[in-house]
């Protein structure tokens, strides 16, 4: 089966072997405060520097997913309130999640077909702006230049940034905002169970001055351990290690961005003209480069899922309130060209 689903996704080919390396190596029982966990920890932070394009002075953290990323924001990184900017299901549950831990949290939603529109923002001074990069849920983002205007019209607030279905995939230019975080389970072509989050200089300095220390999993906690290589917790070592042998073998990311580009844009050219599958968003300019969603007919959508099943290529289900009416279709790294083929070799009949 070829998985074309936007998460948990297709891994890369060289992932059994680098398990079975992990078995031979002692990896799966490593003790995760031994010299070996911490040369481990360090070589994989410097290695995502260093392929993702993330500047020397931000820190690097591991969690276990975008969701716990989610809740450490809320409790460690926000003292009163926070205004989330969103135009779907991913954005939108941020928001009620922290509202539950933030009363003060706000919400701003905004159309899924048209840019992002600084000037109706309400941004002074605001705390935390959170900002969904790519809504995995409709497949649409906010682009790195919004991104940088934000942070620029409020430069005292926080900017943090969901790229999980985005980083590894796309260039983020990380320099503009505070905090982005991510699951491996996406871009990164690795399995779930392990999240990266990069946090700006300032975001640490304002962690420090709100020095949140109730739970287990406070960013001031993870930052005094991971001052030593370490986690809060035993972490997922495996997924540590797996994510240190990809990133070593891991293209240039403007080679990747390029690459995701071209296969965006010969997706969008596959489905131009097409009578029963449309792209979902109709504004090239908002349209995600990682997901694709397609519409059609109820019907037409489920054969197709089922259909597809049977011939081996595993398409994703639409999300949320889109189910019915939507599939979706990951544009990830570690998906290969002979595979697009050959899932579009498939669409051509039914498109
Ligand atoms: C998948 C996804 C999440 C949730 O990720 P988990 O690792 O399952 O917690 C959050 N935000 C976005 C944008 C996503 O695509």
């Amino acid at each position: 089966m070829i998985s074309f689903y936007p998460g948990p996704s297709r891994v890369y080919d060289e992932i059994p072997t680098y398990v079975k390396d992990a078995h031979k190596k002692g990896i799966l029982s490593m003790n995760h405060r031994s010299e070996e966990f911490v040369a481990i920890s360090k070589k994989t932070v410097s290695l995502l520097k260093e392929k993702l394009n993330i500047p020397e002075s931000y820190s690097v953290f591991f969690a276990t997913s975008a969701t716990e990323c989610w809740e450490i924001i809320a409790q460690s990184l926000i003292s009163e309130s926070s205004l989330h900017i969103f135009n779907g299901a991913f954005g939108e549950k941020w928001f009620d999640y922290t509202h539950r831990l933030v009363p003060g949290a706000q919400s701003f939603r905004f159309d899924p077909e048209s840019k992002l529109d600084i000037r109706k923002l309400p941004l002074k001074n605001q705390e935390v702006i959170c900002i969904t990069q790519n809504e995995t849920s409709n497949g649409t983002e906010v682009n790195n230049k919004l991104i940088a205007t934000v942070k620029r019209k409020n430069s005292r607030a926080l900017v943090v940034v969901d790229a999980t279905s985005s980083m590894a995939g796309i260039e983020l230019n990380f320099k503009s905002a505070d905090v982005w975080f991510a699951s491996v389970q996406k871009c990164f072509g690795l399995p779930a169970g392990l999240a990266v989050m990069v946090c700006s200089p300032q975001a640490i300095q304002y962690m420090k001055s709100i020095n949140e220390k109730k739970h287990y999993n406070s960013l001031a906690y993870i930052d005094e351990m991971m001052n030593k290589w370490q986690t809060n917790c035993t972490p997922n070592v495996l997924g540590i290690y797996l994510l240190m042998r990809v990133l070593r073998k891991r293209k240039p990311m403007e080679h990747i961005h390029q690459k995701s580009i071209a296969r965006a844009l010969g997706w969008q050219k596959f489905f131009r003209g097409a009578k029963n599958l449309k792209l979902h968003i109709k504004n090239q300019g908002v349209r995600s480069l990682t997901v694709l969603t397609l519409t059609g007919h109820p019907e037409r959508i489920t054969e197709i899922k089922t259909l597809a099943k049977d011939a081996g290529l595993l398409l994703g289900e639409g999300y949320g309130s889109l189910k019915p009416t939507t599939f979706r279709i990951a544009n990830f790294p570690a998906i290969r060209n002979s595979e697009i083929k050959k899932l579009m070799r498939f669409l051509e009949k039914y498109k």
